[in-house]
């Protein structure tokens, strides 16, 4: 999918070459929201909307049924605490969570489980999507970084 208006994407191209390591375990700074004792949370480089975040845990596991205890609890609490900042800053009328486990279900990275957040509103997949394989994102991914470090809920 194209993105209409993408300043960071040669950015991005620029690293490509570069990026051989894990996205999680190599976590790009700019990207990473919070940082956990056993799970993470990383915007999408590729967001379907924004504020759309991953959490997953520190731990390079590629086995959802290998997580531990410790993993899955806090996994889930980032997850909620998330989607508390993501209510303070952009108000969304409900979320998709969820998990794509290996390349058939459509996960891009496969060896390291990741959790999806997706903020969604009323009448976000809109005509571009559909008729342009375009989508337009209101807001920098650094931008967003930062905004949702500063609404992160202190628990
Ligand atoms: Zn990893």
């Amino acid at each position: 999918m194209k993105q209409l208006w993408a300043p960071w994407r040669l950015e991005y191209i620029k690293s490509a070459d570069e990026d051989t390591g894990c996205v999680f375990c190599a976590a790009d700074e700019s990207l990473l929201v919070t940082r956990g004792k056993h799970a993470l949370v990383l915007l999408n480089k590729f967001p379907y909307a924004s504020g759309h975040f991953m959490v997953a845990p520190i731990r390079h596991v590629g086995e959802f049924a290998e997580l531990e205890a410790d993993e899955v609890l806090e996994l889930h609490r980032l997850a909620s605490a998330g989607m508390g900042a993501l209510a303070q800053l952009y108000s969304p009328q409900g979320y998709n969570v969820g998990w794509n486990l290996g390349r058939i279900a459509g996960a891009g990275v496969v060896d390291h489980v990741h959790l999806h957040v997706v903020p969604r509103w009323a009448g976000d997949t809109n005509f571009m999507p559909v008729l342009a394989d375009t989508k337009v994102l209101p807001e920098h991914l650094e931008e967003t970084t930062r905004r949702l470090a500063e609404a992160w809920p202190h628990v």
